[in-house]
């Protein structure tokens, strides 16, 4: 299906989008990734989605990318005495421990004896996305004495952040290791990796999977951000994960790391997608306020490959309409000569393979001459990654025999997927593959000229070696191309 936009969609499913109805309405108003996320929602409901997001790519025949997001070693505490919850007030004193027993205004159950291991004195403890603020006054091997520097509502099961401290734990729970087998078995294209803390953390992970899935870091602690580099280097795509990221760094600190992460990602040819909060309104109303538009108009400026929604589009009452002011905003910053100078002056790239200089030539020429689409031939889905990094001004088709490397592409800023019938066998016929999914995804007609990169011997994975400039037309190319 045409996009009008090259940033892409990133919708997390969920009760308020659990039909077929709801799921393709969604798509067809913008979504190119749905997220299923593993933090909610048992193995049948994710199986049941799963298969309606099969059912509708079939039915559309266009490749869609699923997303599964492990939930990762999330630490949460204890229940509280009557399962209500309690106020923290300034200065007081709280204690965690090991113990079951329900909590109160004093005390609650901190479910994770490694945590006690790790803490030190002086190290924060942030519960409740961060509403409440302690810092740790006494600790030992079961307990963590605090005090309240910053007081608020604490009750059942809210989540503990503990920013100062690398945490010993594995990356992957038993949950998150059964979930994995669960998704990949599904089939699904992406694996997030949820409070990766160092770049074994996700070379552990990949070990799991076992090419089932590409696997994705989401960036959300300080010991993720300060090993960046690393993490990316064995990662194949990025979340600047933000919710999690402005509870344990201070909130200001967010959008310079954001915009030094979509940077590096672009630089390394990775996807990045850029979470949280992006419509947060839009959970209760049809309309987002004008800080929200603003904050997506950056996503994309700064060049994101993808823009999330998370409850807006999983538990709010309108997923729809969210997706369309993506949509929307999308359409209209990148209509904005200023958009295509940052893409131009933010273009950092060291060039050092023969694809590198094909794809950089295949934009120039696409920017000197009216050339309506660049078409390349994908094996890894490598080549394609490359065009994007360019962000050239004209649509990118991928065309790969691979269903799963076309899926993957999804979330690869500007890249409309196509998946070739059989493998393409003579550089004749991968042409007249791409003007006919041209010219049939309406990108050009009979009389257009397009860019055409591949490589010989076909089929081959980082191969690339050939550039073309070719006729839209049928029997154009068949008088005047070399077999
Ligand atoms: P989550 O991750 O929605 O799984 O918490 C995203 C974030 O923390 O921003
Ligand atoms: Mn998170």
């Amino acid at each position: 299906m045409r996009r009008l936009r090259n940033v892409k969609i990133v919708a997390t499913l969920g009760p308020a989008s659990n039909d077929y109805d709801m799921i393709r309405a969604l798509f067809e108003a913008g979504a190119d990734v749905f997220r299923l996320n593993m933090s909610h929602g048992d193995h049948s409901e994710i199986r049941a989605r799963h298969g309606i997001i099969r059912q509708i790519e079939k039915d559309l025949d266009s490749p869609i990318a699923i997303l599964a997001d492990l939930q990762g070693p999330k630490l949460r505490c204890g229940a509280f005495a009557g399962d209500r919850g309690f106020d923290l007030e300034d200065g007081a004193p709280f204690r965690f421990d090991l113990d079951e027993t329900p909590g109160d205004e004093s005390r609650v159950q901190l479910p994770h004896p490694e945590i006690f291991a790790a803490l030190e004195v002086g190290a924060h403890l942030l519960v409740n996305d961060g509403k409440v603020k302690l810092k740790v006054e006494a600790c030992g091997e079961d307990f963590a004495d605090c005090v309240v520097v910053a007081g608020g509502p604490i009750s059942n099961r809210k989540g503990v952040n503990v920013p100062d401290v690398v945490l010993p734990l594995a990356a992957l729970s038993e949950k998150d290791r059964r979930d994995l087998e669960f998704v990949c078995e599904l089939g699904v294209d992406w694996l997030a990796l949820s409070f990766v803390q160092r770049a074994e953390d996700v070379t552990e992970a990949r070990e799991l999977a076992r090419d089932r899935a590409a696997i994705l870091s989401k960036i959300e602690k300080p010991a993720g951000e300060k090993a960046f580099d690393e993490i990316l280097a064995v990662s194949d795509g990025i979340m600047v994960a933000r919710g999690d990221l402005g509870v344990e760094l201070p909130v200001q600190n967010v959008p310079p790391i954001q915009k030094r992460l979509v940077r590096k990602c672009r630089s390394a040819a990775k996807p990045v997608i850029v979470a949280t909060q992006m419509l947060e309104s839009m959970i209760e109303s049809p309309v987002p306020t004008r800080a929200e538009v603003s904050d997506v108009a950056t996503a994309i400026y700064e060049g994101a490959d993808a823009v999330m929604l998370s409850a807006e589009s999983a538990a709010g009452g309108y997923p729809v309409e969210a997706v369309t002011t993506m949509n929307n905003v999308a359409i209209e910053v990148e209509g904005d000569p200023t958009y295509h100078e940052i893409m131009r002056a933010s273009r950092h790239v060291n060039r050092s393979s023969v694809a590198d200089g094909i794809v950089a030539s295949a934009r120039e020429i696409a920017e000197t001459t009216d050339i309506k689409a660049i078409c390349c031939f994908t094996q890894s889905g490598t080549t394609a990654s490359l065009v994007a990094r360019e962000r050239p001004a004209v649509p990118i088709l991928a065309l790969t025999p691979l269903r799963h490397v076309a899926r993957r592409l999804c979330l690869t800023w500007g890249t409309n997927c196509f998946v070739t019938e059989g493998e393409v066998s003579r550089f004749k016929l991968a042409v007249v593959n791409a003007a006919r999914a041209a010219r049939e995804g309406g990108f050009a007609s009979e009389d257009d000229l397009i860019v055409v990169t591949a490589g010989v011997p076909f089929n081959v994975q980082g191969t690339t070696n050939i550039l073309r400039v070719a006729p839209c037309a049928e029997r154009l190319i068949f008088s005047t191309d070399p077999d």
